[in-house]
């Protein structure tokens, strides 16, 4: 069992965040303000940062990999001007990326110049990208977004609204999407709504109203915006009547379009484990929905221990939420090393086992010779939690059980979240016995896809990396 794991071929070993999208609209210093909200999200990506600005004259851009703080300085902020902006961080893998797929896009065409921003997956990107190529279009990534790009670029409409939705007709999946021309700005979110995308607005110094739109509301309190809604599946939002003047505000105008019937299916793993627990997603908060995942576990595994310790920094919600419906004490038994940031580690596994070393240490005082629950959101290869229970015996654990707050996970996402082929998920290859011995806990149990659904509110979602049920016909593609 245990060398038919090891076997895998991927190095991977969690979910890899989402992308991050932010939009600001008749704002005092746009740009700074994108930069907070993008800087408040940088959880859904590490890998590349980008800012584009307009002055209603020009669209202005910068971006570079690395993180919020390490591509934006004083003086580059500074040079993106205007009174609006949009934002983007992109998520880390374990290969390297080319600046050239890092976002904002940016383009001039026919009606003028055009950024844009995406959080997403478009599932028939590559069809398109071929057709698009065969009739002579020049790609200059290899990102989906860039589809959009040569789609609108190409459309016969006399304004960038119809050309938008013309293309957005043509692709399939998920999106966020943040069009920045230079006098308007448009959010639109896929008829699904898999990716999450919130409307807020801020008061200006004068006291006009600028708006923001972001994947997550945690981006609207730190620059002292006030949630609105969320952007409804299937809608466009088109911001318009821009100020031309750094210094002067407008009265923008908002228009809704509903351009596509909504199928609302939002990616229920946002609350898992994605989102921050301080921000309010498909109009909830995330804290809440944890704390619930918790009761939920303790409501199906009743098991007798001395104590809960979550598996820092997603596990927190869900053991304070175990330990209050079981009466069982919460303690922090292993603490989480925010510091490490990025790390160059070579895929062997001496370099995996250093890798959550340098992470998370246990609290020997706490946990030595105790019975212990031990609450995570996930378990992927199976190669962390293993290594996660080596480290609680080592420090004096007696019996440990591993609780999740959520099913196994057993299919890919194909909806922009980076996740390992089928192959390299350990659930969904092995019997929950087997996985448990390779991990090496004395009990392992899982939340029911029933009991998610209950602790989420009870609306329809998308589950698909638990349950294999594809919301599209994206698995009969014929380019997969
Ligand atoms: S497959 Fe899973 S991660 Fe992907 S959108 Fe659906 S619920 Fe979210």
């Amino acid at each position: 069992m245990e060398k038919q794991i090891y076997q895998t071929s991927s190095f991977q070993s969690s979910w890899n965040e989402e992308c991050a999208v932010v939009g600001t609209y008749n704002v005092d210093h746009a740009a700074l303000k994108n930069y907070y909200a993008l800087f408040s999200m940088q959880h859904r990506g590490q890998e590349a940062s980008g800012i584009s600005s307009s002055d209603g004259k020009q669209i202005y851009t910068h971006k570079n990999k690395g993180l919020v703080t390490e591509v934006f300085n004083q003086q580059c902020l500074q040079n993106l001007i205007g009174r609006a902006s949009i934002g983007h961080n992109r998520y880390s893998t374990a290969g390297s990326a080319s600046l050239s797929d890092s976002q904002p896009l940016f383009a001039k065409y026919n009606l003028g110049e055009i950024a844009i921003a995406h959080n997403g997956n478009l599932t028939n990107a590559k069809d398109i990208r071929e057709h698009l190529i065969h009739n002579g279009a020049i790609f200059q990534s290899h990102i989906d977004t860039e589809n959009l790009i040569h789609l609108i670029a190409q459309d016969k409409a006399p304004n960038l609204k119809d050309r938008i939705i013309s293309a957005l007709k043509i692709i399939d999946g998920a999106y966020g999407l943040l069009f920045l021309s230079r006098t308007k700005l448009i959010a639109v979110r896929d008829r699904y709504g898999l990716r999450p995308l919130s409307l807020g607005k801020i008061i200006n110094a004068d006291g006009s109203i600028g708006y923001i739109v972001a994947s997550e509301s945690c981006a609207f309190d730190l620059i002292g915006a006030e949630y609105m809604r969320e952007i409804q599946p299937g809608e466009m939002l088109i911001f318009e009547g821009l100020a031309t003047s750094d210094k002067q505000s407008s009265i923008p105008r908002i228009t809704s379009l509903q351009i596509f019937k909504p199928n609302p299916h939002p990616c229920i793993f946002e609350y898992v484990y994605f989102a921050r627990p301080d921000s309010s997603v498909f109009s909830q908060n995330v804290y809440s929905v944890r704390k619930n995942l918790g009761r939920e576990l303790a409501r199906e595994h009743k098991i007798k221990a001395d104590m809960v310790i979550p598996v820092p920094d997603s596990g927190v919600a869900a053991a304070l939420g175990y330990a209050k419906e079981s009466g069982i004490d919460f303690e922090l038994g292993i603490i989480r090393n925010h510091y490490v940031g990025r790390t160059f580690i070579e895929p062997t596994q001496k370099a995996r086992e250093l890798k959550v070393r340098l992470k998370l240490n246990p609290i020997s005082n706490i946990i030595a010779n105790k019975d212990i629950i031990v609450i995570d959101d996930s378990i992927v290869r199976g190669t962390t939690s293993r290594q996660i229970i080596k480290i609680l015996r080592q420090a004096g654990a007696k019996k440990i059980h591993l609780l999740i707050s959520a099913p196994p996970t057993i299919a890919p996402c194909f909806y922009g979240v980076d996740t390992p082929d089928s192959k390299d998920l350990i659930c969904a290859n092995h019997s929950l016995e087997s996985v448990r011995e390779f991990i090496g806990a004395d009990s392992l149990g899982f939340l029911s896809l029933k009991a998610l659904n209950t602790a989420c509110g009870g609306k329809i979602f998308c589950q698909a990396c638990f349950d294999g049920n594809y919301i599209d016909d994206y698995t009969k593609s014929k380019y997969r």
